[in-house]
């Protein structure tokens, strides 16, 4: 049985003693004091250790295994770029000290715009936004202070029915009614429907590149020129640039706005919610309204200034600087060898593709981008196993499962993104374990369909256990 750590206390031991103090004391004001004291665990160092030591075996992370989540870049963050963001000259400055002595961290943060405006093809960047979706939301309320500038009403948003689920919903939250178009058999937009749609009340389209099934738009050009002409601005939705780094740019496409999820592509563990960050680049029409402050260098020193047309903060001081300092050591330390990221994620997922396509459904033929999807449509007709049972027989393997049932436009269906990250033995021995998975599945069925086997804890009910989890298990593992 597995303890909490509150449960693991001893009234009167602790972990360390300090010697009796030696200088006056100031007690607190009674107004601030505790009426009883806090129920804190009482233990010792050691016991500290391992409980803790034990929970995090319990756990599945990048740093014990592959991670082939699709939709949503999981891969290895270099160690240096941790050192780099706990140098103490950049993890100890304070956001309230005076800015003549933050001289150094502001200029990290123009470099790391400029850089992010490079490789977006952007003209301006706010580094605010906490995370992908708070830049849609922001990027939104942009191009709504810019079509309000110019007082036009426009209240649509555009998303094809294979966006990630954040697009609507920020397009919902930014007051904007959401307008849903199909894919075309191919997975990709369709561009009637999209002209079916786009009219005078269309504020922009939010696309995400490659799309979520791992395939580029062929017709961006095409759908750019479509909303353009009816005056609606373009989003890109930027969490899939793994795919594109050094190669291709959202402006290049016709872009006005994009934001990029860095804790995903540039260096910042992430998964479990956060820390994040999801800087957004626009466009030179839309810089007058950026986030409050900004930052400029005159007269030999950086300064913070206001927009008077700006829509206002939407973060905190100036972001989640620990993971902006990242995504800068990653950008930095790859240089201009940034595309062989986006090459190797891209050979990577043709080569998982190309060696498990004899054994699945494969919905999208030929060459896909960063990510891909297969289905198991077929084994389930023939053995009853589904994409699920097959996902966490995985985990019996020491592979985290890749994404399931999304897209939900395919059945059965499993997505995975490799990543540039990992090694030709580690690619084989993921494809090597899911083609086992479906021998299995034929020779028996039951083995896959009670899997996990070798985890702590082995079926939950994955509703309840979001909703609500039982951190207290009694599953003979301690
Ligand atoms: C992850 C993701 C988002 C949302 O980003 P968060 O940082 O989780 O808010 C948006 N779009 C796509 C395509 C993503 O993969």
């Amino acid at each position: 049985m597995t303890m909490l750590i509150s449960e693991r206390t001893h009234p009167g031991r602790i972990a360390y003693a300090l010697p009796p103090c030696d200088v006056p004391m100031h007690t607190l004001p009674d107004f601030a004091k505790r009426a009883a004291p806090a129920a804190l665990p009482e233990l010792s160092e050691l016991d500290v250790v391992r409980h803790y030591t034990a929970l995090s075996r319990r756990n599945f992370g990048i740093d014990n295994g592959m991670y082939p989540l699709g939709s949503c870049t999981m891969k290895y963050n270099p160690k240096l770029h941790e050192e780099i963001m706990r140098i103490p000259g950049l993890a100890h400055v304070h956001p309230e000290q005076p800015v003549r002595s933050i001289q150094g961290m502001l200029a990290l943060l123009v470099a790391l715009e400029h850089d992010l405006a490079q490789i977006t093809g952007m003209d301006a960047i706010t580094l605010q936004p906490a995370a992908g979706a708070h830049g849609e939301y922001t990027g939104l309320m942009l191009i709504r202070a810019y079509h309000e500038h110019k007082h036009e009403h426009r209240t649509h948003v555009i998303v094809p029915d294979s966006s990630h689920g954040t697009n609507p919903a920020s397009a919902m939250l930014a007051g904007y009614e959401v307008i849903t178009i199909p894919s075309d058999p191919n997975g990709l937009v369709n561009t009637e429907a999209l002209r079916r749609v786009v009219g005078p009340h269309t504020a922009a389209l939010m696309l995400t590149n490659p799309n979520t099934l791992g395939l580029f738009e062929k017709d961006i050009v095409e759908i750019a020129d479509i909303v353009h002409s009816a005056g609606g601005m373009l989003y890109y939705d930027g969490a899939n640039s793994n795919a594109i780094l050094g190669i291709a740019r959202p402006g290049d496409m016709g872009f006005d706005v994009v934001h990029l999820n860095v804790h995903k592509t540039m260096s910042t563990p992430h998964g479990g919610g956060g820390p994040g960050a999801g800087p957004v680049g626009v466009k030179e029409a839309l810089i007058p309204f950026l986030p409050n402050p900004r930052i400029q260098y005159t007269d030999g020193q950086y300064t913070l200034y206001d927009n008077p047309q700006s829509i206002g903060k939407v973060k905190a001081y100036l972001g989640n600087i620990g993971v902006l300092i990242r995504a800068f050591a990653y950008i930095r330390s790859y240089g201009p060898q940034l595309r062989n990221v986006s090459e190797h994620a891209v050979l990577h997922a043709n080569y998982l593709k190309t060696r498990l396509s004899p054994f699945f459904d494969v919905p999208v033929e030929g060459i896909c981008k960063h990510e891909f999807v297969l289905s198991a449509k077929t084994i389930k007709q023939q053995t009853g196993v589904r994409a699920l049972d097959i996902a966490k027989r995985l985990l019996d393997y020491g592979f985290h499962p890749p994404t399931m049932y999304f897209p939900t436009n395919i059945e059965e269906c499993l997505m995975i993104e490799p990543t540039e990250t990992e090694s030709l033995e580690t690619l084989d021995a993921f494809a090597d374990a899911l083609i086992r998975i479906v021998e299995e599945a034929h020779a028996e069925p039951d083995l896959v369909v009670r899997a996990p086997h070798t985890t702590p804890v082995k079926r939950l009910d994955e509703a309840t256990a979001a909703r609500k989890p039982v951190l207290h298990c009694h599953c003979g593992v301690d």
